[in-house]
């Protein structure tokens, strides 16, 4: 045999145990995102590198070490796996000019890229669920946003979810923050780390992000942007937590979250759980009200969110939320091969009846004259198969006319002819 060739590391197949939830959760995704006016955008996993490095942040840890960046061969073109997806949305509101009549929301889900060290909850291939409201400068959008995510968690069943909010002000508030943060780091240089003190004077913010449990202490007691905002500032978040105060959505203000990307301001927020160790971040998202105009579009505000999927899934298998059955509601028993083409008019006739149907057939290399193999090693199948009922199409029952329905669970053995003329008519008591 040729030598195997395995998946990239860091990257996952979604094998049929598990992607029954993920449709499961994609569905409910689908109808809350139509119940608050959402509609679907799919834009290219490959984008231009210049859209993230311009909207994302030169001095971002996305941008500095983690995107998948080619050339392409044929013309040279710098190009990047898309690392997140509001770069990308961004770029194709502008390019397609949506925003001339009004705001829009958006959400998108789909595979993300980063050349990070894969561990539980954190893989180079992940897949993210977002929402985007963008040319909406309101408080109340923000609040919109954030409820509509407490009701996914609360539609999925997830528990033990905890919000956590701040604010980051706008530019100004922010440079005065930064001129306060340098001279603050500044005094305290001894106990800087590397990654700090590249950091100092390009983003001193980004030294807050820091996972090194070393500078905790330090990040702590640093100035808080929070203490440099002014009015409006102020105001807004208020009103954000007047909304969210209305709808019984508890939070606690950390003025230590400043998010990884430096498009940011304003509102910024986190839905964090204790049960994931320390991946434990499932959902982030803010206001980036100068992303638009950054990446070359007429200035409007914007704010939105991304959630990790094999983040928020974990956390649903943690909490022993069941997945989704799907078994079929009946598997066809073939004695003869004979029969197969009427056999196979049938089951199509049941599946337009809305009934989950399993055929048999024999596993294996194929061999001719094989048939479907004996009575007993297909009910066997269809034992295993989880499926309620057997539909057996012997060759008597089928000269009939009929065909027999054995019940394999509750009520097991019992069985009852049924007409092959009829299907319509017995189709609905198949159906769970
Ligand atoms: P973290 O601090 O965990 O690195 P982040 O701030 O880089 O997260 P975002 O860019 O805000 O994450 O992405 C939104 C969500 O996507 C995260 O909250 C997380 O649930 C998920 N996510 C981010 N990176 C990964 C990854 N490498 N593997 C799996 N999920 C991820
Ligand atoms: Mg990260």
């Amino acid at each position: 045999m040729a030598e195997k060739i395995t998946a990239v590391k860091g990257m996952n197949d979604l094998l049929p145990t598990d992607s029954g939830r993920w449709e499961a959760l994609e569905d409910t995704v689908r109808q809350l995102m139509r119940r608050h006016a959402y509609r679907n955008i799919r834009t290219p996993i490959v984008e231009p590198t210049a859209l993230f490095v311009r909207g994302l942040g030169e001095v971002t840890d996305i941008v500095e070490k983690e995107m998948y960046s080619f050339e392409d061969r044929l013309n040279g073109e710098q190009l990047t796996l898309r690392p997140e997806a509001t770069a990308g949305v961004v770029r194709a509101v502008v390019e397609h000019n949506l925003l001339y009549d009004g705001g829009k929301r958006l959400y998108y889900m789909g595979p993300m890229f980063r050349h990070e060290r894969p561990q539980r909850g954190r893989y180079r291939q992940f897949h993210q669920i977002g929402a985007e409201a963008l040319g909406f400068a309101g408080a109340e959008v923000d609040a919109e946003l954030i409820l509509l995510a407490v009701s996914l968690w609360q539609t999925l069943g997830l528990k033990d979810v905890r919000l956590e909010l701040n604010s980051l002000g706008q530019p100004p508030e922010r440079a005065q923050h930064r001129a306060a943060l340098i001279a603050y780091f500044e005094q305290h240089a001894d106990q800087l780390d590397e990654d700090a003190k590249r950091r100092l004077h390009s983003n001193p913010l980004r030294i807050l992000d820091t996972k090194n449990p070393a500078m905790q202490a330090l990040v702590e007691a640093a100035p808080k942007l929070i203490d440099f905002l002014g009015d409006a500032s102020l105001k807004h978040f208020e009103t954000v937590r007047q909304i969210l105060d209305a709808n019984g959505v508890g939070y606690r203000i950390n003025p230590r979250l400043v998010r990884g990307m430096d498009y940011y301001n304003l509102t910024v927020f986190e839905f964090i759980t204790e049960h994931l160790g320390s991946q434990g971040t499932i959902c982030g998202g803010g206001r980036y009200d100068y992303l638009i105009e950054q990446v070359g579009g007429k200035p409007a505000p914007a704010v939105g969110w991304a959630l990790g999927v094999e983040r928020v899934l974990e956390l649903l298998k943690e909490q022993g939320v069941g997945a989704p059955d799907v078994v079929a509601d009946a598997y066809a028993i073939v004695p003869d091969v004979q029969a197969l083409p009427h056999v196979l008019q049938t089951l199509q006739q049941l599946r337009r009846a809305g009934v989950k149907v399993q055929m048999h057939a024999p596993s294996g290399v194929a061999m001719p004259g094989q048939g479907m193999g004996s009575m007993k090693s297909q009910f066997k199948k269809a034992d295993t198969s989880g499926a309620r009922y057997a539909l057996i199409f012997g060759g008597d029952e089928m000269q009939r006319g009929e065909v027999t329905l054995k019940a394999l669970r509750d009520g097991q053995g019992a069985q009852v002819c049924l007409p092959l003329a009829d299907v319509a008519q017995w189709a609905k008591r198949l159906q769970s």
